[in-house]
């Protein structure tokens, strides 16, 4: 077995089931971003691939591309900058990654991604169509430096 070759395979499938060549950017990016445990800015990214001589604005076209498709999500977490996380983990997976909310720490930065069971809002239909949903308090570690 030989999990990380299978990773890059189901990378590779994704983006081409998506009508995406599969670039060596696109696929670097996309699997940073399915490692990550929380959304990642461009800069993260940028950052994490200079060294693999992926340039910023390479970085940038592949996130709006995946974007594009739908196979990653763009957010505005409040504090202007955009963040990005996965849709789907695997090519298989199609319901791992839905629309969640997210936990903003307004000390530390954190931003944390919640399930169903961190939390459960209903929203009537009458409201409109939620795309985010954004909320604010203190990760675990900073709640406990707090007490
Ligand atoms: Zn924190
Ligand atoms: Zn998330």
């Amino acid at each position: 077995m030989a999990p990380k070759a299978r990773k890059i395979d189901d990378t590779r499938l994704m983006l081409r089931d998506s009508g995406l060549r599969a670039t060596p950017a696109r696929i670097a990016v996309l699997n940073l971003l399915a490692a990550a445990s929380q959304p990642s800015t461009h800069q993260e990214i940028s950052e994490r691939l200079e060294s693999r001589g992926i340039d910023k604005s390479t970085v940038f076209r592949a996130l709006n591309d995946l974007t594009e498709v739908g196979l990653a999500r763009r957010m505005e977490l409040g504090d202007h900058v955009w963040r990005y996380e996965p849709t789907r983990v695997t090519a298989n997976d199609d319901d791992s990654q839905q629309p969640h909310p997210h936990l903003l720490c307004i000390d530390c930065g954190t931003i944390t991604c919640l399930s169903d069971r961190d939390v459960t809002l209903r929203v009537a239909k009458s409201v409109g169509v939620i795309e985010d949903i954004l909320l604010k308090g203190y990760c675990p570690h900073c709640a406990a430096k707090k007490e």
